[in-house]
């Protein structure tokens, strides 16, 4: 450590050694490794935070047409009923269920929005070579607070497990929302496979 008072967020320990490092981010085309073991700490993309962006932008358009658009039908004994997103959700909103049908409401649809919305706020300017705007930082922080609370995935596994106990009883078709919803779904999970918080993290108190 080249100072006395490091910065305890700028502290890098290698996972597999515990080896401390201060962060310094690599240029492109440079890897940083754990002098003492070898392990890769950071391997930047270039073009990473262009892609994260893309990533966020796409998710939000699918998003819009998986709330417009018929989630599933189902058929059974001559009798069709067709179900939105908003339907799945609002169908709770009945007496003292009405909590549940909120509480699904925010986190398969307002959280993973929301985050979004920040990553695109944060990664905007960045993209376009400009200075973060303002409150950048605590829109990233409250992007990454509300990751556990983000369930727009696990209601996909929900779905899927429902598929399975219903396919006995009902002939189910998938509407466009169906596959909108699960393409966000991988877009939010690329997303964040892609998104190096440190690097962010570094730029925005750069910036
Ligand atoms: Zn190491």
């Amino acid at each position: 450590m080249s100072s006395r008072h490091p910065d305890p967020a700028e502290l890098v320990a290698c996972p597999t050694c515990d080896a401390l490092y201060r962060f310094a981010p690599p240029g492109p085309r440079q890897t940083a490794s754990c002098a003492r073991c070898g392990t890769v700490l950071f391997a930047p993309r270039p073009g990473a935070i262009r892609t994260v962006l893309a990533l966020a932008l796409a998710a939000l358009a699918l998003m819009t047409i998986a709330l417009d658009y018929p989630f599933l039908t189902m058929n059974a004994n001559g009798l069709t009923a067709q179900a939105s997103v908003i339907d799945a959700v609002s169908s709770y909103a009945v007496d003292d269920m009405a909590p549940l049908s909120l509480a699904i409401a925010v986190l398969i649809l307002l959280l993973p929005t929301l985050r979004l919305l920040l990553l695109v706020y944060v990664t905007l300017p960045l993209v376009f070579g400009g200075r973060a705007w303002p409150g950048a930082r605590t829109a990233f922080r409250l992007n990454v607070q509300l990751r556990p609370w983000s369930m727009a995935e696990i209601f996909m596994v929900g779905v899927a497990v429902a598929m399975v106990k219903v396919a006995d009883l009902a002939t189910i078709s998938f509407g466009p929302a169906f596959w909108a919803f699960a393409a966000v779904a991988l877009l939010l999970a690329a997303k964040d496979a892609v998104t190096c918080e440190r690097t962010l993290w570094h730029i925005l108190r750069a910036s």
